[in-house]
Order: structure tokens, then sequence, then C-alpha cells
């Protein structure tokens, strides 16, 4: 058993790791600002002894009393729309609330996992895209106070491994969809369920023809608590390598609904990726890790959780 700070712990992958780890019997400290988490995704668990939540943003001084064998750092704004209404908040938690995670997990000789993301790899050369790739991120872009805060996070932490020696896992997270991700959350595919179940129109940015590669969060978890376990430094690309188009998103997502929505075509966002698959060579090879969930059972998933919190009701 070990006891385990997890920041971003209210969000909808934060809460699922939350989830995971008290499940297996661990002690988790789940710190969250709720700017984008929610306390409905973890007030299950608040009667649990092993669980505590401490609602912080942690740009601020980071202090947790008492023994911490790992820091897991899944705090940030995650979808588009989110950073791009939250540019400073999502630079600083990325960089000065990295520092801070970092701190306390030095302070406290813990192991630190660091959520980093796809997004490094901007809008990518390579492809499918490995963890060798650098990237191609337009460093002042809309798109830069994520995309730059999170190369920052993985320098300092790599940084913080070479030079104070402590033990770190550099985790890059390919778009992961699931139960728990808000409806108003502007991602594709919380956006095209939610459209699909209410008989509106499907807002499909762009032509469609760009690719994403998207991973159930049951999963992802598993393959985080994987990388978490392992003696690995990383980076370690985590998602799930089937690749779509968002126009075959479109089409799948309307059939297993069974909703009669029209496609609707509109601006594609500036910098938005037109490709993105990851290579997962690493991951299976280190990890003995890959995922399990095709596409259309993880939206039946999805979808189902969409109309038990009464959308399309
Ligand atoms: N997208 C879309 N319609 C929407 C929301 C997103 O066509 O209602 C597109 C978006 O332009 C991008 C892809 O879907 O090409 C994935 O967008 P998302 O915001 O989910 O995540 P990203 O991978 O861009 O971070």
């Amino acid at each position: 058993m070990a006891r385990i700070v997890v920041t971003g712990g209210a969000g909808f992958l934060g809460s699922h790791i939350c989830d995971a780890l008290i499940d297996r019997g661990d002690e988790v400290v789940a710190i969250d600002n709720l700017v984008t988490g929610s306390a409905e995704n973890i007030e299950h668990l608040f009667a649990n002894e092993n669980f505590s939540f401490v609602n912080h943003d942690i740009s601020q001084y980071v202090w947790v009393p008492g023994e911490v064998d790992a820091v897991m750092n899944f705090a940030s704004p995650a979808s588009p729309p989110g950073y791009l209404a939250m540019p400073i908040q999502t630079l600083k938690v990325g960089s000065l609330g990295t520092h801070n995670c970092l701190g306390l997990a030095r302070a406290k000789g813990a192991k630190f996992m660091m959520a980093s993301t796809s997004e490094v790899y901007g809008d990518p050369q390579v492809h499918p895209q490995t963890e060798e790739y650098w990237g191609h991120v337009n460093p002042i872009g809309p798109r830069s106070c994520y995309d730059e805060a999170k190369r920052f996070s993985e320098a300092i932490t790599i940084a913080y491994h070479r030079y104070h020696d402590i033990p770190v896992r550099i985790l890059r997270i390919f778009n992961t969809y699931g139960p728990r991700m808000r409806a108003d959350d502007g991602r594709v595919v919380s956006n095209f369920v939610v459209q699909a179940l209410s008989g509106e129109p499907i807002t499909v940015y762009g032509d469609g023809s760009q690719t994403r590669s998207f991973c159930f969060v049951e999963d992802e978890v598993r393959g985080i608590l994987a990388f978490l376990d392992s003696d690995e430094t990383g980076p370690i690309n985590i998602g799930n390598p089937g690749e779509f188009t968002i126009s075959e998103l479109a089409e799948l997502v309307t059939e297993v609904v069974g909703s009669d929505s029209k496609v609707v075509y509109e601006d594609l966002p500036v910098d938005d990726p037109m490709q993105r698959k990851p290579d997962i060579t690493k991951a299976r090879e280190l990890l003995g890790w890959e995922p399990k969930i095709e596409l259309r059972e993880g939206l039946e998933r999805t979808i189902e959780y969409f109309r038990s919190t009464g959308i399309g009701a």
C-alpha cells in the first residue's frame, strides 16, 4: 500500500485514477481547485477512510502532511476551449504548479509522475508519433499556453531527475474519452455524443479529414498505473493507436446513438493538428501494456453514461 498525491484528482482522468488507486488499496490525497474538475467526480470516495480531498490551486505553494510515496501531477485544463479561456492559469499550473509538485516529491522522497500530452508534438510532421520526435509547436499560437506549459513541465521534471536524482515518470497522454467527461467540455467526443443524443447538428470543424486516436479511459488508467509501478523514466506514449478521421467519428457516433443529426461544418481552430496517432512500441515492450477497448465499445459506454445524466431524455 502506498500514499499517493493526485493533483487534478477531481478531473475526468484524475478521478478515474483516484478510483483505481483506492480499488487496489492505496491511500489517496486528491488536490484540485475545481476550475475544470468537479466534486461530483469524487463524491463517492468521500466516505472512504483512505481518501482525502484538498481544494487548492497547485500554482501556489503545495504541502501535504505525512508520508508521501508518489506525486501524480494531473492538474491542468486539458480541453482546447478550456485552456483557450484560461491561458495564463494554464501556463501557471504547467510551470509553477509542476515546480511546486516536484518540490513536494523531493521533500518527501517520493516518485513523481508528470501527465504530459501528445500536444508536445504540436501539428506533427512525423507519423505516427514516437517518443523520439521533438514536435512541431507554434510558440505564440493560441494553443501554446497548453503545449509550451507541458513542454516546460517535461523539461523541469527531467531537470529534477538529473540534478536532484528523484525518480520521475514522463507520460504522454493521447486523446482520452469516457464517462465523467463534462457535457460542455468542448472536446470532440463529448460534443458529438451530446449533439447526437439531443438531436442537434454535429459540429465538424474544418472538412473533417483531420485524424485523432481515441483511448477509452479504463485502458488509459491501466497504462498510467503500469508506468507508475515500473522503473521507467520515459517519456512514454499512452494512447490507442486506432486512427480515425473526425468525419468517421461523427458517423460512428450518430450510428451508435441511432440519431438522425446532420453534420454542419465550422471553421477549423487555428493550429489544430492535422493528424495524431501514438506509436506505442515503448508502452508495449517496457510496460507490457496495450489498449483493449475498441472505439465502438468505448463510445457505447460513454453514450450510456451521458444518457444516465439525463442528456437526450
Ligand atoms: N472537433 C470537431 N468538432 C467539435 C470539437 C472538436 O470537429 O465539436 C475537432 C477539432 O477541431 C480537432 C478534433 O476534433 O480536430 C479533436 O478535438 P478535441 O478538442 O477533442 O481535442 P484535440 O485533439 O484537438 O486536443
